[in-house]
């Protein structure tokens, strides 16, 4: 069944499959990394080798999973895909290993949240294509070094500053995903339209491009809330006001600010007047865990000028304060 049947049971999830891109060429936005991996499988193809390791860093939505599959794609190879919370022992990862084939591509998302000897085990395998494997338990345990296939490891964190040294130093090429500006965006969404058979005028992609946090992921998942909103109450067709109306009942607002978002900013602003306050104390004021807010929300605000890293702790600029329609506190200078 085509996922992409408006007339079909749509799984929304099979939606997100279906719209990434299969090729760099089609990967819009990101020229530099786009560029920079391009050469690196362009030149191992030519020398008919495989692949140095690549390490993806970004925030979630960016894009680093799409790229894993077009790696895979254009080298024209199987993809395994695994996380680094799946794997806990060593064992799982040496299962992995010595199952791929040669010359596939291993996506390994969040690889900053795997076990230390898994971790290990890792550094061996990309360096050597060897795993050690332990037989036997107690005194009597032996190290078996197992040979695997040459593979190519595309590991995913968000960010790669996470990722031990010895870890980081091993990757041939770490591509660091940005934000998406508003025209990539744009792009993005109009692909995006035309593949759900969605009619989308210049103006309508622009307003949800602009309220999209700079990130695919979001802008996909707003052109569906904005095709459903316009199918209840405007006989199905999309205008600018009709996006815009769409997108305030989601409390998105006119800057890509979602609700977490605000709850950050208001809590650092309003609770903690502005900080300096730490990032557990924040994280648990808005009732989030702490990586969510750090990975998540942080980066964008911190992009957006809303908040700042300090060593004392997080502050909110005099941008927050106006964001949220509050008085700026005269003792803030920034
Ligand atoms: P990540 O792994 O960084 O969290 P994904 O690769 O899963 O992000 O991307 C999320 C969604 O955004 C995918 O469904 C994909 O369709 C879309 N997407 C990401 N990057 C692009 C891009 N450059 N062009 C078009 N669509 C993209």
């Amino acid at each position: 069944e085509d996922p992409l049947d408006p007339h079909g049971h749509l799984d929304e999830q099979a939606v997100d499959g279906a719209l990434r891109p299969p090729s760099l060429e089609e990967f819009g936005g990101q020229p530099r990394v786009s560029a920079q991996l391009g050469l690196v499988l362009a030149a191992a193809q030519h020398r008919g080798a495989v692949p140095d390791h690549v390490l993806l860093s970004g925030p979630p939505g960016l894009g680093k999973t799409t790229l894993a599959m077009i790696i895979a794609h254009e080298l024209g190879v199987p993809l395994r895909i695994s996380s680094g919370p799946a794997i806990q022992h060593a064992g799982d990862l040496a299962a992995i290993l010595s199952g791929l084939t040669e010359g596939e591509v291993f996506f390994l998302d969040e690889i900053h949240r795997m076990s230390r000897p898994a971790e290990e085990m890792l550094y061996l395998a990309m360096e050597d294509f060897r795993v050690d494997v332990i037989v036997g338990k107690g005194p009597g345990a032996t190290e078996i070094p197992l040979e695997i296939p040459r593979f190519t490891l595309v590991g995913a964190t968000t960010r790669a500053g996470l990722l031990p040294g010895p870890l980081r130093d091993r990757f041939g090429f770490t591509g660091q995903l940005d934000y998406y500006d508003a025209a990539d965006l744009v792009r993005i969404v109009q692909r995006s339209a035309s593949l759900l058979k969605v009619a989308l005028d210049d103006a309508s992609a622009q307003v949800i491009a602009s309220r999209s946090r700079g990130t695919p992921r979001i802008a996909n998942r707003l052109l569906r809330r904005v095709r459903d909103y316009a199918l209840i109450h405007a006989s199905g067709r999309i205008t600018p006001p009709v996006a815009s109306a769409a997108l305030d009942l989601y409390e998105v607002d006119e800057l890509g600010l979602d609700r977490l978002d605000r709850a950050v900013l208001e809590s650092l602003c309003v609770r903690f007047g502005g900080g300096p306050v730490g990032l557990g104390t924040l994280a648990m004021s808005v009732g989030e865990e702490v990586e969510t807010v750090e990975e998540v929300a942080e980066p964008f605000l911190i992009r957006q000028g809303f908040l700042m890293r300090t060593p004392r702790g997080r502050v909110a600029t005099s941008r927050a304060w106006a964001h949220l329609g509050l008085t700026v506190p005269a003792s803030r200078v920034d």
